[in-house]
């Protein structure tokens, strides 16, 4: 490590690392992958194939098999007869058990599935190895333990399992949205068939072995790989007695209008737009660290992301020179590499979509400011941005860009404050930085969003119920609420344990 001398005295000292790549010799994966279905892999096959590649790079990391109509039809008859034959009715205990199993073996693995989580998706190791994969076993853990006490997750109900779950998940917490969608509808003694993104498969598929490895009874977990499509034909599925989803607020709405009238239950997590709302009695260079968390932790893939910084006027120009600092000693890179702070954007057509954005952004006469230094010259990267001069109205201000792009805008008092921060379609989260604990119960309390940190931002805990409100969608995963939507409840019954 070195120390490169600043010419600026305000400018914080730059050091540059030596090269620190985490090991993959003990990764293995398939080159070609088939489909999970009724508790083994389907043959790979070359005439229904797609690519995903590692976004690192650009180049192809394996292939997998596009499930058709047939396939989906073939998973959901799969997880039908598990959830018939023993698994809607085995003891909670029994399901527990395994799924204690899971969380172990992931934690055991963890290593592992950290390296092919990066490699398949372009997030910094420090990331997939010390928040996607622990959280990931975290949710196991605790859905575990509540697979024998649904009685008291719901006193005086009679809770019965909903059957086969449909389930679709996107790409930028591949296998933390799996454990958030298969462990409490397990716990609650649904079987699943679950679609993962096209682009991230690879700790799915991974998953699945997993599950192999630890005997869970054949049919409980089906995985069909696949575009939009096949999800399509999962959500139109009439086998299926709920559809979980997460993503993209366009696509959860098409997914609301195909099970409109069909009597199936539904739980949509989809996009954001959070605020982030640094008061002029905050510490700010604990705010500003905030920020990097809040908008650059896995590239700005993050659907609770605090994308638009409010700051109160006073402070506005000494928060914007030191996150300019700060912003400044950011390591965009090889993703493997334990320094990187910033790693790869998922895909050519999310790059597409940021620098897109930040396009229109200068368009509208926003200022834009980029940190220097190298960056990769092969693969997708994006350096992170800053856009100034921005107003209510800016499409960069209004809409979802889902990378490491943040706009500021400053308020004078409290109440405009609030107001920006609620003049947005979505409602999924919003972070409030400020020295006054009275300050953070007013305004968290008039935020419309179904997350509120303060003084910190993208905290998650299995405990804690996570969702959206407006158009980021409906129903909670997370906590005991996240039980809500795998579970039939019926009233002033005498509950059964
Ligand atoms: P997306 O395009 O909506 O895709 C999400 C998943 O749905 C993918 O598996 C996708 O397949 C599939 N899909 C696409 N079209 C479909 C259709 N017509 N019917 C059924 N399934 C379909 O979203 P994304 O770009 O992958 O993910 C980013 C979005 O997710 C952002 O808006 C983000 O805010 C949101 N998100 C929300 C949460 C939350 O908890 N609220 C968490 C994470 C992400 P392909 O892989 O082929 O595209
Ligand atoms: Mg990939």
């Amino acid at each position: 490590m070195s120390q490169k001398t600043s010419d600026s005295s305000t400018m914080p000292i730059h050091w540059e690392y030596a090269h620190a790549p985490e090991s993959t010799d003990h990764v293995q994966y398939e080159k070609q992958y088939g489909l999970f279905i009724d508790g083994a892999f389907t043959h790979y096959d070359p005439s229904k194939s797609f690519d995903s590649l590692n976004p690192a790079t650009g180049e192809l990391l394996y292939q997998c098999t596009q499930a058709d109509e047939k396939d989906v039809d073939a998973a959901v008859k799969a997880a039908r007869k598990a959830y018939e034959d023993h698994w809607g009715s085995i003891k909670g205990s029994t399901r527990g058990k395994y799924l204690y199993r899971i969380a172990r073996m992931l934690q055991e693995r963890a290593r592992e599935f950290a390296v092919l989580e990066s490699l398949d998706g372009g997030k910094p190791i420090r990331e997939s190895r010390d928040i996607d994969i622990p959280l990931a076993a975290a949710y196991f853990f605790y859905y575990a333990g509540w697979a024998d006490k649904l009685a008291y997750a719901f006193p005086a109900k009679k809770v019965t399992p909903l059957g086969v779950c449909g389930q679709i998940i996107p790409w930028n917490f591949p296998l933390l949205m799996l454990a958030w969608k298969i462990a409490p509808a397990l716990a609650c003694g649904n079987t699943v068939v679950l679609k993962p993104a096209e682009t991230t498969s690879l700790t799915a598929l991974k998953f699945c072995e997993l599950l192999q490895d630890i005997g869970l009874p054949n049919g409980v977990v089906n995985l069909i790989t696949g575009p939009g499509q096949t999800g399509e034909y999962l959500v139109n599925h009439d086998g299926i007695d709920k559809i979980a989803f997460t993503g993209s607020t366009g696509v959860g709405k098409k997914i609301q209008q195909s099970i409109a009238g069909r009597n199936i239950k539904s739980t949509l997590e989809l996009g954001g737009k959070g605020a982030y709302i640094i008061f002029e009695d905050a510490s700010l260079n604990e705010a500003v660290e905030g920020i990097v968390n809040a908008i650059f932790f896995n590239q700005g893939h993050v659907c609770c992301a605090g994308s638009r910084l409010l700051v109160q006027e006073g402070v506005a120009d000494r928060v914007i020179e030191l996150l300019k600092q700060r912003m400044a000693t950011l390591i965009v890179g090889d993703p493997l590499d334990k320094n990187t702070d910033v790693g790869a954007i998922n895909s050519q057509n999310q790059l597409n979509t940021i620098q897109r954005y930040v396009d229109i952004g200068l368009e509208e006469g926003a200022e834009c400011f980029q940190c220097e230094g190298n960056i990769p010259s092969s693969g997708f990267y994006f350096r992170p941005t800053l856009l100034t001069k921005v107003s209510q109205s800016s499409t960069v201000v209004q809409e979802e860009i889902f990378g490491p792009v943040l706009t500021v805008q400053t308020f004078r008092t409290t109440q405009e404050a609030i107001d920006k921060a609620n003049n947005t379609p979505y409602g999924l989260a919003n972070g409030i930085w400020t020295d006054k604990g009275s300050k953070i119960f007013h305004v968290g309390s008039q935020l419309r969003s179904g997350v509120v940190w303060s003084n910190t931002y993208n905290k998650f805990d299995p405990t804690s119920p996570f969702g959206g409100y407006k158009e980021s969608g409906k129903g909670r995963e997370g906590g005991v609420q996240g039980l809500a939507p795998y579970v039939h409840l019926e009233s002033n019954v005498e509950a059964e344990a």
